[in-house]
């Protein structure tokens, strides 16, 4: 039987936290969506909460915001258990999960007053400040219905900012905004965070939360696959990648495995030869030279700390068994070669 959230404070979450889950379970029908999630955001950060499709992002932020229930699991917001009795408490957090819905022949402006009439008492003129946080004072009077895409959305996170909220949950908040609009909703997260507000944002754009998080969350069919801070993660994440013959792939792996850990060294599937290792970068040299020593010539070798090979790594055996789950994109076959690769 599925049990229920705790109503207990949960002993192993750390009291400074602005948000947290552990064990957290969901399925949907016979599919499961969250596999015991473990998530820890401190207070005062911009959060990047990153997965491929289906990873269960959406799912999470459902059941934070109480739009649906876990089947297991705890949930400490602002310090204090979150279940299914406490939605009353979601007046501290500020959200948007999924396409913010709008009163088409309303104005921005109104649209706001009537979202402020009906949650928690807002002072007149804070619909005009968060309309001008988000960009939106000069157009405020037209109807929504001649909105954007982008500007609906910025007009959902200034209705996630009408409370003043200490938390924000934003899913997937840059949809549909031009480069500028992301930009300045970046910069507004980061203001945000520098007044203490914890921001939780999820995306799938990787180049966008390497920069704006403090802190990132990656997952992968529903389960935590890697949490820190944005820096220690690419400092001490650095992936080297080096090519050898596939048919070498085998010894490679286990040479490459004895300078870290069998789990660190990951084959490509999509890309035969290549190999990924986790590993700080300044060890590129030694990767090379243990290969050498094996009697193994890297035909390209790569090396760098970004987001984004982490992210493919991670996340991508979970993809690859996952229906759902990340478009692989074109037949490497086809005889594309990574950007960065270094011929030797
Ligand atoms: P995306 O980046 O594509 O939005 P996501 O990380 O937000 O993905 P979720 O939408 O949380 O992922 O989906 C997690 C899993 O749960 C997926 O396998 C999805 O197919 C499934 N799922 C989500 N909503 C439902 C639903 N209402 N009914 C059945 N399955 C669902």
């Amino acid at each position: 039987m599925a049990t229920q959230p705790s109503r207990e404070a949960n002993p192993t979450i750390d009291p400074g936290l602005a948000l947290a889950t552990r064990g957290l379970r969901k399925s949907y029908g016979s599919r499961l969506a969250l596999d015991g999630l473990d998530l820890s955001v401190p207070t005062g950060v911009v959060y990047g909460f990153l997965g491929p499709n289906g990873a269960g992002k959406t799912t999470t932020m459902r059941v934070l915001t109480g739009l649906i229930h876990p089947d297991g699991g705890a949930i400490e917001l602002l310090g204090r258990p979150f279940t299914r009795r406490d939605r009353h408490r979601l007046f501290d957090v500020g959200a948007l999960v999924e396409s913010p819905a709008f009163y088409p022949y309303l104005s921005g402006r109104d649209n706001l007053r009537a979202l402020a009439a009906s949650g928690a008492p807002t002072p007149a003129r804070r619909v005009d400040e968060v309309l001008e946080v988000v960009g939106l004072r000069e157009r405020a009077g037209d109807a929504v219905s001649r909105y954007s895409l982008g500007m609906k959305q910025r007009l959902g996170i200034a209705g996630a900012l009408l409370d003043d909220p200490t938390l924000l949950l934003l899913d997937e908040p840059s949809n549909g905004l031009d480069p500028a609009g992301i930009v300045a909703i970046r910069e507004t997260f980061r203001h945000l965070a520098s007044l203490g507000k914890t921001v939780f944002v999820s995306s799938h754009l990787l180049a966008e939360v390497q920069q704006m998080a403090d802190v990132v969350g990656i997952i992968a069919a529903g389960r935590m696959v890697r949490e820190g801070s944005m820096q220690e993660l690419l400092v001490s994440e650095g992936i080297v990648r080096v090519r050898v013959e596939p048919d070498e792939v085998t010894a490679a792996a286990a040479t490459l495995a004895r300078l870290t850990a069998p789990d660190r060294v990951t084959p490509s599937v999509m890309e035969p030869g290549w190999i990924s290792v986790q590993i700080a970068p300044d060890r590129t040299a030694e990767v090379n030279r243990s290969l050498a020593e094996a009697g193994i010539y890297a035909s390209g070798l790569s090396s760098g700390n970004d987001l984004e090979e982490l992210f493919l790594t991670l996340t991508g055996d979970a993809a690859s068994t996952d229906p759902d789950g990340t478009f692989a994109g074109i037949d490497p076959s086809l005889g594309r070669l990574p950007s960065s690769e270094v011929l030797s």
